[in-house]
């Protein structure tokens, strides 16, 4: 069947279309890459939605003029090798030429494992993650990220400058049989790093919580009071202040998390929703401590891949719990930074430089609190500092587990 298309500049064309594909128009405007927001849809010439069926007097508007044949498939150099599990795409752009091309590299299982680390060495050189002399401290929970951030920079010691490094691992109760905890355990073991257990005592006290943790923790996991949300952030917050006390207290204020491309990128999408203060990335100044995330060019797929290829003996971590997994918004914003990645490749080395200059405008703008329950550095846009508590030290107030 053909449908007839009308362009800005008034030619007509049309499309072929083999009608068994696709029932409504939209799944035929998926399949070509054509936004419904660029397209009026009409049926005898009376303006429809995309879900009607296609049809003989379906005929179809383009309202801007763009060149969607061309931006829809854009050219691809590909670069071939045999044995291929993977492929690494990046976009350029080349304004003087007025060219798109997407290259893609199809990387075999060596080219991968090289590609992987190689970019794991670039960020930490790019963006002087490894500061001379200073001591590093490493969150190192046993997951799939974490112990990939561990395995290459215990690989590359030495070309990293022989570092000063402490992994720290947050205790495991009843887990300690489990592969995560044991990873956490067996890795700097391995290099000789300095480990540190972050007990759960420990986080009874910083947080001055009024029963053990392994009671607050059980209790948030089971109570309806919380969003998903909620605890997701408790935990993650509680874990992370625990490293940078524990790691204060060993005088190291450089810190390295394991946060994936995804992980950052979806930091960037919330401070552009939300309109809230944001420090840079991938390094990030909350003072006293400097965050570092050598992983911010690497996704979790590619984590994931390398585990398996370069050290399959530690890719048997436990399944994630329900409450690490985040509200839907959440997941809804990996998605997208997903979806992101696909239609534009590469477009994280554009927007987290971009996002660079962008922070340094806000610096200035930055008022930095602590928490009084915890002592967490926190962005405080309400001046009021008198009632001031971080939102994981909030959740633990609301569900009275602190004064
Ligand atoms: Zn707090």
């Amino acid at each position: 069947m053909r449908i007839f298309v009308t362009d800005s500049l008034k030619k007509l064309f049309f499309i072929d279309v083999d009608i068994n594909k696709f029932s409504i128009v939209k799944e035929l405007l998926r399949y070509y890459d054509i936004p419904t927001e660029l397209v009026i849809v009409r049926k005898n010439g009376e303006i429809v939605t995309e879900n009607v069926p296609i049809t003989e007097d379906i005929s179809l508007d383009i309202i801007r003029h763009l060149d969607l044949p061309k931006l829809s498939t854009l050219p691809v150099l590909r670069q071939k090798t045999k044995d291929s599990i993977y492929i690494k795409a990046v976009q350029k752009f080349d304004t003087n030429k007025n060219k798109i091309t997407i290259f893609e590299r199809e990387l075999n299982k060596k080219d991968f494992i090289n590609l992987f680390e190689n970019t794991f060495l670039d960020t930490i050189k790019k963006y002087d993650m490894i500061p001379k002399h200073q001591k590093i401290g490493v969150a190192l929970s046993g997951g799939k990220d974490s112990v990939s951030m561990a395995l290459i920079i215990g690989k590359y010691f030495k070309k990293l400058g022989n570092p000063d490094i402490t992994t720290y691992t947050l205790e495991g109760w009843g887990q300690e049989q489990e592969n995560t905890y044991r990873y956490a355990r067996e890795i700097p073991v391995k290099f000789d790093f300095k480990h540190r257990v972050i007990t759960t005592e420990e986080i009874t006290k910083a947080f001055h919580l009024n029963k053990k943790y392994e009671k607050v923790f059980e209790e948030i996991v089971k109570t309806k009071k919380l969003t998903p949300n909620e605890k997701t952030l408790v935990l993650a917050q509680t874990q992370r202040r625990m490293v940078e006390i524990t790691a204060a207290n060993d005088g190291i204020y450089n810190l390295f998390f394991a946060l994936n491309k995804e992980d950052l990128l979806s930091e960037v999408i919330l401070t552009y929703t939300t309109g809230h203060l944001a420090f840079s990335l991938p390094v990030r100044p909350v003072a006293p401590f400097t965050y570092y995330y050598p992983l911010a060019f690497l996704s979790k797929k590619e984590v994931a891949i390398y585990l398996n290829l370069a050290y399959p003996q530690y890719i048997n971590q436990e399944p994630s719990q329900l409450v690490e997994c985040g509200s839907q918004t959440a997941q809804f914003h990996i998605k997208f930074c997903d979806n992101l990645f696909e239609i534009w490749p590469g477009i994280e080395y554009e927007l987290f430089s971009a996002y660079k200059k962008i922070t340094a405008y806000m610096k200035d703008k930055i008022v930095l609190s602590k928490c009084r329950n915890c002592g967490s550095t926190l962005v405080d846009e309400s001046n009021d500092t008198s009632k001031l508590m971080c939102g994981g030290c909030k959740i633990y107030k609301k569900l009275g587990f602190i004064k």
